[in-house]
């Protein structure tokens, strides 16, 4: 089966009972027993759950893979691959990290004697000078954000099974619709399906998918014993947005287009972050291993004033402030306020995140009134 045909299908019985096309939302704790340990593979909600599995099934048939797993949000699944993990292991990770990983990363698990290593992922040399014996895992994010790097997923992979590491990609900013990381060999490719995947900005969710069945099996026995499992509710709701994803993914793009166009030509832009310009550092990267270029774009205002940044981000009234991405609607986020205002000025500056830098998610409405939108914003600057 082709791509869309999986988003709808995959993982998806009619009812058995009623012949319902919708899976159900089994709404139970537990499940009633024939006689003491015989059952139908269900026995207690926090492992397993129908509603959950044929999102599991339809995720991993999407991204390519033997196995799903699902959480109940991104940084569930996040925490559940780094406890494969023991005292005194190591983890080289992408500089430019997603914020809450980087926050989980060294606030919570460098306690527990973890060690996390942030390197620079178009630096070869300087991955090489990072792995040690200890080292046992890479983490890599792209695209980056809100910088919009397109990191090399194949070379990332090739170093990590010549050091023996485990590689895991953040697949997030892309949606499998874009980018496959297990058909470029990676062990694990994770997400925050509160983005792109559910797209409709009303669930938090992660998710993680490997062909690995030892993996799998130590993943799925980390999420049954530590419980970071999602309810039933709300893998129906992803389940349903799964089966668009296919088609707001095309109109994000289509969109993505033209509204970099537009900021690329405008005399109070002073630079546009894309993938899809041929201009773009890494664009032959994207082209390689990405289907299209996505609707994440950033751009920085002429000047760089953070009071222009803020009139624009308030003067918009199709884009709406505020975070979180992927969603059907267009979002705009100030990162140096927002997301990275923790990260001390001169340090965020110098990864490009300077102070009217603003970052959009650019959702599925009619592309004119987005570019009319702007239009009006840049004007009341
Ligand atoms: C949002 C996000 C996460 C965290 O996911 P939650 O569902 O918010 O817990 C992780 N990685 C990336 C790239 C994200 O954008």
């Amino acid at each position: 089966m082709r791509f869309g045909t999986k988003a709808i299908h995959a993982g998806q019985e009619p009812d058995p009972t009623t012949g319902a096309i919708m899976t159900p939302i089994y709404q139970t704790s537990t499940y009633v027993q024939e006689s003491p340990g015989v059952h139908k593979g269900y026995a207690y909600a926090r492992g397993k759950n129908p509603t959950r599995v044929a999102l599991e099934r339809c995720l991993a048939e999407l991204e390519n893979a033997k196995h799903g797993l699902c959480f109940s949000s991104g940084m569930g699944a996040a925490d559940a691959i780094i406890k494969l993990l023991v005292p005194g292991d190591e983890v080289i990770a992408t500089d430019d990290l997603y914020g809450g990983s980087y926050r989980m990363f060294t606030k919570v698990f460098a306690k527990y004697g973890i060690v996390f290593h942030f390197v620079d992922m178009h630096d070869f040399d300087a991955l090489e000078r990072t792995v040690n014996a200890k080292t046992k895992m890479l983490w890599v994010e792209t695209p980056t954000n809100p910088m919009m790097k397109i990191i090399d997923i194949e070379r990332c992979v090739e170093f990590a099974k010549k050091h023996n590491l485990i590689s895991v990609i953040d697949n997030t900013f892309a949606s499998p619709y874009l980018q496959n990381p297990l058909d470029m060999n990676a062990d694990i490719v994770m997400h925050s399906a509160t983005k792109y995947l559910n797209g409709h900005s009303d669930v938090v969710m992660g998710a993680l998918c490997t062909n690995d069945d030892n993996l799998y099996e130590q993943l799925a026995f980390i999420a049954n014993s530590c419980g970071a499992t999602p309810g039933p509710q709300d893998s129906f709701l992803v389940l349903r947005g799964l089966k668009t994803l296919h088609v707001r993914m095309e109109r994000h793009c289509a969109n993505g287009v033209v509204v970099a166009n537009f900021l690329a030509n405008h005399p109070k832009v002073e630079k546009v972050y894309w993938p899809g310009f041929p201009s773009h550092p890494n664009h032959d990267v994207a082209k390689k291993q990405m289907r299209d270029f996505g609707g994440m774009i950033s751009f920085s205002l002429k000047g760089d004033r953070f009071e222009d940044a803020s009139k624009l981000a308030q003067a918009v009234r199709v884009f709406s402030l505020a975070e979180s991405l992927g969603g059907v609607e267009s979002l705009l986020g100030h990162p140096a306020s927002m997301t990275h205002a923790s990260i001390p000025k001169p340090e965020r500056e110098r990864s490009g995140i300077t102070d009217s830098l603003l970052r959009l998610s650019v959702g599925i409405e009619d592309a004119e009134d987005l570019i009319e939108d702007l239009t009006n914003a840049l004007n009341a600057i």
